[in-house]
């Protein structure tokens, strides 16, 4: 295995092994950019550790270049970063840490390269490369890293009882790098996690999602919520998620497992999208499923209004595992709510007012939606599943004539919430709402034509109904 640098690479380490060697120090490059660079994968963050400090080591670099980089640093940790030809430079002294059992916080004191090198969580994040003038270059693998690297497995450098109690969050990252590599964590090291997999009560949220997330952007997200689902982990976090899990069968009639459902069309979404928040709209498009579960004597078993109690799941389940409360949460759960619409247009006799409302309500996100509900198509059945999308691509024929003809999507009706108001001497209320709606519903559904005269004259009769009168202004 050979690791490629670019020459503005080469000459940062060069340059970083001169100063540190005036300086009296030693240093390497080490963890990730190692690993990433072994195995060809792009990379740009830089991580250096050095014997002694290494902040000064960082500035005593960043003066060495032409247009000084700008060092920032943390004293408390004694970590300093500067940026420079796009690359993210980190300086920290080597450590070496223990834990006691009643605390979290390790104790930390200066230490050598090995020290280091043993406190990191897998072999293959323990790779260090020397950037010292006498042996420039070479490789310090003490637990076999490039092994590992090569038989592509995940393994920690200690116990991995011990090393998981130390930092429960690297039972998170070993599933993390698993999806992300294609790599197998060993056995030894998954039964490591089933077992300790209650301490992750004690890592922060934010730490955990973060991981969820670089599992959810990986090219097959399904490797790490399998494994996430049955080391246990997955149940500390987000069990609701695990409810979708498992098969009930009442008078011989089985309902799909919804958890690996799930999975096939989070990955069949990743496969069309890179878009993090679809591919979230994709692992929640079902969560309202065990909620809404019956089984019928006529029908079998149901999932009625599974999208709505979705959609209403979706801003709890953002809370919980904090991720953001914006309009990305809105996004997502508005794809829920719309999950099945555009199946829903694949029957026959589907008039034109169908097809304007779904080009209404999804807006901006129509194509978003159909990727969403072109990847729930799944089945055992392939001939069912071909047949599906071919009456799928009808649909989006159809969509594309009507908006074409009729251009609904960044459509607002004659008449605004504000007018109705205005009209009727309203304050914001129920009524203005629903008046709202029935002009948009009549006209999407052709009844008045698309122009304010109609939509007035509309407005009038409907607020009867309601003993409301315009005031005069
Ligand atoms: P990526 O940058 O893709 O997230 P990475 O391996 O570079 O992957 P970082 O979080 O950037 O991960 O950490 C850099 C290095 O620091 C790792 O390669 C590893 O050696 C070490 N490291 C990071 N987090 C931990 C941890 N929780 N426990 C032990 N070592 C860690
Ligand atoms: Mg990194």
């Amino acid at each position: 295995m050979d690791i490629v640098c670019t020459p503005d690479e080469l000459q940062l380490f060069t340059t970083i092994g001169r100063v540190a060697a005036e300086l009296q120090l030693q240093c390497y490059l080490i963890g990730g950019f190692v690993r990433d660079k072994l195995l060809g994968r792009p990379t740009k963050d830089v991580d250096i550790v050095c014997t002694g400090d290494g902040i000064s080591l960082a500035h005593a670099v960043a003066a060495t270049f032409h247009h000084k980089p700008q060092v920032s640093f943390f004293k408390t940790f004694g970590t300093a970063q500067f940026c420079l030809h796009g690359l993210d430079v980190e300086f920290v002294g080597a450590r070496k840490e223990s834990y006691s059992a009643d605390s979290r916080k390790p104790e930390v004191e200066p230490g050598t390269i090995q020290d280091d090198q043993l406190r990191r969580d897998f072999t293959i994040n323990a790779l260090a490369i020397s950037l010292n003038p006498n042996d420039f270059g070479s490789l310090i693998d003490p637990f076999g890293g490039i092994d590992d690297l090569q038989s592509q497995i995940i393994r920690t450098p200690l116990g991995p009882d011990i090393t998981f109690s130390d930092d429960p969050l690297r039972m998170m990252r070993a599933i993390r790098f698993a999806t992300q590599l294609g790599f197998a964590i060993v056995p030894d090291v998954f039964e490591a996690i089933s077992r300790n997999k209650h301490r992750l009560k004690i890592v922060s949220q934010e730490r955990i999602t973060d991981e969820l997330n670089k599992i959810m952007a990986a090219p097959k997200p399904s490797i790490g919520l399998h494994l996430l689902f049955i080391s246990g982990l997955l149940q500390e976090f987000f069990p609701q998620m695990v409810d979708l899990s498992g098969v009930e069968i009442v008078e011989g009639k089985g309902h799909k497992d919804n958890f690996y459902h799930t999975l096939q069309v989070i990955d069949n979404t990743a496969a069309k999208s890179d878009n993090l928040w679809l591919r979230w709209a994709a692992l929640l498009h079902d969560i309202g499923k065990p909620a809404t579960k019956k089984f019928e004597e006529d029908h079998g078993w149901t999932f009625h209004g599974h999208e709505v109690v979705g959609e209403r799941m979706t801003p709890r389940i953002f809370k919980q595992l904090k991720l953001p409360q914006n309009e990305k949460m809105k996004y997502v759960a508005k794809l829920v709510a719309l999950h099945l619409r555009p199946i829903s247009l694949t029957k026959e006799d589907i008039t034109d007012s169908a097809m304007r409302r779904l080009l209404f309500d999804a807006g901006e996100d129509l194509e978003d939606l159909m990727i969403l509900c072109e990847s729930d198509i799944t089945s055992k059945n392939k001939m069912k599943v071909k047949r599906y999308l071919e009456n799928f691509e009808l649909v989006k024929e159809r969509l594309k004539e009507v908006e074409e003809s009729d251009r609904i999507r960044n459509w607002q009706p004659p008449i605004s919430g504000e007018d109705i108001m205005r009209i009727f001497g309203l304050a914001p209320s129920r009524n203005v709402g629903v008046l709202k709606t029935a002009i948009r519903e009549a006209i999407l559904d052709g009844h008045i034509p698309n122009n304010y005269a109609a939509a007035y004259e509309y407005l009038l009769q409907k607020a009867a109904e309601f003993q409301l009168m315009p005031v005069s202004d």
